[in-house]
């Protein structure tokens, strides 16, 4: 064909597609869940564009997936008649690799390859799972509303490049065809196998709320024979099963968050969770409401049990996927949840919002304000009810949370004013006295020594740094905890956290620490007459260090040191300022 054109893959895409088909063979299976999850995606587009032009359904309105095996050629075909792509789309959409998750995941790889295995799925690498279990891959599309002529044939062998040509096609939609390797067509592995392909999709693909079709089969009985037809004859005849013209609906095609929670498997969530997020990995745990407000709406978020790679960067996706009235409307609509909250799955659906929203309306629209509030109430909730529980499965969680995800709760702490105790409630820390990670401001306060009017914390570059710091040994000296905050965001977070249920919290390494009453009167005198013995020496080395000081003083706080560095109060202390740098200010 003259007019068969051959690309090359962009350099990031052959080095995916490398890695997919080095390293996913134990997760081959994969490949059912992305091909469905695409074909619905392109329904889901269409049904879209189609709410604001009707022609594009081209008299065929029943949105649908099947799956066909062809045992002779080796082949299954996933075809849908969703938006279709021309041969641009196709170029674009097979052939490079537009999202940023996907580039910082091979960057990462290179690093910690032995993780690859789990890595790989948080990134979803869709369409091209598919040469995980085919030699070759023929895509054949033709976008809603084109002319028949205007289809495209793509080819591929999942190596170096691929080939695109136009084609004539009257269907709209796609039709995916994987011409399956020879370790997939025979025995256990072979998905020539209907049943397999079944309940792959039962597994993975029932929420999908489109009709997933494969050719019905039936039972044959061997034709009888006319004379040998008693009873007895006629059920020891032997029969097979045999394919029909006829297409059964395989999924449920029910919207799992639809459904009442009481009638829902764990086991149901944790699919629908695996589905949605790309993680191989179950969830940590989950919420599912029906919530009847100003808004009405269903949630269903989950946490997961690790972090993502890029949860730090500032390309992170997050965000839950919308629908409306169960038609898929956006993914990471990151309006619906606050930034702090990033780490969060799940899905909102709800009748009040408009079908065409798109993301600059969702930034005014006070119900989707209304939303995120809530949702951000829901978690925070549940978070709480695991660090509240005497059950030990859920403090175990909660710890697991925590040491995944307590760094980005703490950015809460600015940027959500409202649940500002709620989450300070949440936040765990070492302390001088408990080596363990877990005291929470309550435990802290719980332990206070009489007579004692703040919280006491410090914050440093690690725990060894806090411990040892010359700023601790009046406490240490007097029995008094210590809070020790080692995480670069703490700084930042306790600029906004000044008090904690009415108790102030203060910062010893910062201005003049006042004990109060846990200070005698003897221990002032001492400090006083210090003060003027000392006078000498303190002019002196105020000479000495001239600009590079502001002040020096006479200080109690040290037991064993004979001088340490003091940030004066309500400036900014060297983790801060490096913290700055580091965000390039
Ligand atoms: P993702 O689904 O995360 O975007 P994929 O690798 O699964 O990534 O698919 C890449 C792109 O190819 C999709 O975004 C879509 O534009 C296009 N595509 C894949 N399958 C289909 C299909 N069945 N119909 C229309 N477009 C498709
Ligand atoms: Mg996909």
């Amino acid at each position: 064909n003259p007019e068969l054109k051959k690309h090359t893959f962009e350099a990031e895409v052959a080095q995916l597609l490398h890695l997919v088909t080095h390293s996913l063979y134990s997760n081959a299976d994969i490949f059912v869940r992305e091909l469905v999850s695409n074909a619905s995606d392109a329904c889901d587009k269409l049904r879209f564009e189609g709410t604001n032009d009707d022609s594009l359904y081209e008299s065929d309105g029943e949105l649908k997936i099947r799956i066909a095996i062809d045992e002779d050629a080796k082949t299954i075909t996933f075809t849908d008649n969703g938006i279709g792509m021309n041969e641009a789309d196709a170029i674009e959409n097979l052939g490079t690799i537009a999202k940023s998750g996907t580039k910082a995941f091979l960057d990462k790889l290179s690093e910690s390859q032995k993780q690859e295995g789990q890595l790989i799925g948080q990134f979803g690498v869709g369409f091209y799972s598919g040469f995980i279990v085919a030699d070759t891959i023929s895509v054949e599309s033709r976008k809603a509303g084109e002319p028949a002529d205007k289809g495209v044939r793509w080819v591929s062998d999942g190596t170096g490049s691929f080939t695109v040509e136009p084609i004539t096609k009257d269907a709209r939609g796609t039709a995916i065809t994987l011409h399956l390797k020879e370790e997939y067509v025979e025995g256990e592995d072979s998905y020539l196998d209907r049943a397999k392909i079944k309940r792959l999709v039962n597994k993975y693909s029932d929420h999908i709320s489109l009709p997933i079709q494969m050719r019905k089969e039936v039972w044959q009985e061997d034709v009888a024979d006319d004379e040998t037809d008693s009873a007895d004859a006629q059920a020891s005849a032997g029969g097979e099963m045999v394919l029909t013209d006829e297409w059964e609906t395989i999924n449920k095609a029910s919207a799992l968050w639809t459904r009442s929670s009481s009638e829902i498997e764990d086991e149901e969530y944790v699919d629908f969770y695996k589905n949605i997020s790309y993680d191989m990995d179950a969830p940590l745990t989950w919420t599912h409401n029906r919530v009847e407000g100003r808004v009405q709406y269903t949630q269903l978020l989950y946490i997961p049990k690790k972090a993502p790679v890029d949860l730090y960067t500032r390309e992170q996706q997050h965000g839950l996927k919308l629908y409306v009235k169960r038609v898929f409307i956006m993914d990471e609509a990151e309006q619906l949840l606050p930034m702090y909250l990033r780490f969060v799955k799940g899905v909102i659906d709800s009748a009040d919002l408009p079908l065409n929203v798109s993301r600059e309306l969702l930034q005014e629209s006070r119900d989707v304000k209304s939303i995120r509030d809530g949702n951000a109430r829901r978690i925070l909730t549940l978070l709480a009810s695991l660090a509240n529980s005497e059950d030990s499965d859920k403090q175990e969680k909660f710890a697991q949370f925590y040491a995944e995800f307590g760094d980005v709760i703490k950015e809460g702490v600015g940027e959500d004013m409202g649940n500002q105790e709620r989450i300070a409630k949440l936040l765990r820390y070492a302390t001088s006295t408990q080596d363990s990670v877990m005291t929470s401001f309550e435990d802290y306060k719980a332990r206070m020594k009489d007579g004692q009017k703040a919280i006491y914390y410090i914050t440093a570059d690690n725990l060894a740094a806090a411990k040892n710091s010359p700023q601790l040994e009046l406490f240490k000296k007097k029995g008094i905890e210590v809070i020790l905050m080692t995480s670069r965001v703490d700084e930042w977070a306790m600029n906004f956290l000044t008090s904690f249920d009415e108790t102030p919290l203060q910062n010893i390494a910062k201005g003049a620490v006042d004990l109060g009453d846990l200070q005698d009167e003897a221990e002032k005198a001492e400090a006083e007459k210090a003060e003027e013995t000392m006078k000498p020496v303190v002019d002196k080395l105020k000479a000495a260090l001239g600009e590079r000081a502001k002040d020096v003083k006479v200080s109690t706080r040290l037991v064993d040191s004979p001088a340490c560095l003091v940030v004066g109060e309500g400036e900014l202390s060297p983790q801060m300022i490096q913290m700055l740098q580091q965000m390039g200010q």
